[in-house]
């Protein structure tokens, strides 16, 4: 086996459901642990993706065409500038497998999304990790501090996983003045259509006039479509050119496609998908009064302060309530996704049950 292979985990997704009700014998569970969309999938696409199945025997179009115009219809801009992949997982991969050499270094902040280091590990480059602020805003003095002769990628998340913190334009703006040529930055907005802080950065005319800059957007979280792997890159043409010599002929697959294509159209979902996450926002920043403090998060889920993330993972577990612990450098926090509000109340209660009989 390649040597390198030895220092690589295999992800760790958690738990089944199916594992869990039968561990703790539950009849229900909220399962507040992996961001997706607790409203479920875009109706519009369940119904789209019905009308392909009878077209399961023949193969998908390699180069995504029809789901690529749509998007790039979205978002305003051209065909030739969007990528698709099986996730936004499988581009970060490819962009990876595309960019790095073995010795090379990519700069990611801390802490963050597990897969840019992941992709970094599989091509043998070193990863930088830059510690985000105490109060998890972007550094990008410190960021810009750790690009050298040999960083090829910058990764900025914003809307960050797992802290829900954003990354200002400004700072954006001011990164990029100073950017070194030889680096090339992906931005992933996973969680961007969460947001509405107005001071965020976002994708204008300008940003995509940058040649080195990636934007990264997922159908997993506010589409609902983590189920059906499909995830979009925007960015300069001529990286595409590279990209599609290391992408699999068929990376999306045909039900993929017509369903992501379909879900764009569904403003009626994504209106209630991000009024539910505003709404939740408010409920679990209530814990406050119970000295429970929420990071103001900008995703569709947050970070809540608990003293020790682990033990409350493990209590709120044996009620059948699931959210994340165990993040490097956050053991003092849950990640708890946005559920829905019976779900939400129920996760709230449990905290709130645990805070008076001071067990956590
Ligand atoms: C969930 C998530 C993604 C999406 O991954 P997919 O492979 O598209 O499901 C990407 N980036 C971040 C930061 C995420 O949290």
């Amino acid at each position: 086996m390649r040597s390198n292979l030895k220092h690589i985990e295999p992800y760790q997704p958690g738990i089944t459901d199916d594992q869990l009700r039968k561990q703790f014998g539950l009849a229900r569970l909220v399962k507040l642990n992996a961001n997706e969309n607790a409203l479920g999938p875009s109706p519009l696409a369940v119904r789209a993706i019905g009308e392909e199945l009878h077209k399961l025997h023949l193969y998908p179009d390699g180069g995504s065409e029809l789901l690529r115009e749509a998007i790039a219809r979205h978002s305003g801009v051209g065909t030739a500038q969007v990528m698709a992949g099986n996730g936004s997982d499988d581009i970060i991969k490819l962009l990876s497998e595309t960019f790095l050499d073995a010795d090379d270094e990519i700069v990611v902040p801390f802490p963050s999304f597990s897969q840019y280091s992941f992709g970094a590990a599989l091509m043998r480059a070193k990863v930088v990790n830059v510690p985000l602020m105490a109060d998890f805003s972007y550094d990008v003095e410190a960021m810009l501090a750790a690009i050298g002769p040999k960083t090829k990628l910058l990764y900025l998340c914003t809307p960050n996983n797992p802290t829900g913190t954003v990354l200002k334009q400004a700072e954006f703006d001011w990164l990029m003045d100073r950017l070194p040529e030889h680096v090339f930055v992906i931005v992933d907005l996973a969680y961007d259509n969460y947001a509405t802080d107005e001071t965020r950065f976002t994708v204008t005319a300008d940003a995509l006039s940058y040649p080195n800059v990636a934007y990264l957007h997922t159908f997993s979280k506010l589409y609902g479509l983590a189920g059906l792997r499909v995830g979009y890159a925007l960015g300069n043409e001529a990286i595409w050119s590279y990209v599609n010599r290391v992408r699999e002929p068929f990376n999306v697959n045909r039900v993929a496609q017509r369903g992501a294509a379909a879900a764009l159209n569904d403003v009626e979902h994504v209106a209630r998908s991000r009024q539910l996450a505003a709404d939740s926002r408010v409920l679990f920043a209530s814990l406050a009064d119970v000295g429970l403090h929420m990071v103001p998060s900008q995703g569709n889920f947050a970070l809540i302060e608990v003293g020790d993330g682990r033990k409350t993972f493990e209590l709120l577990m044996e009620q059948g309530i699931l959210v994340r612990a165990g993040y490097p450098g956050l053991e003092a926090y849950v990640r708890v996704t946005f559920g829905i509000p019976e779900d939400n109340e129920a996760c709230v209660n449990a905290l709130r049950a645990l805070r008076a009989s001071s067990t956590v």
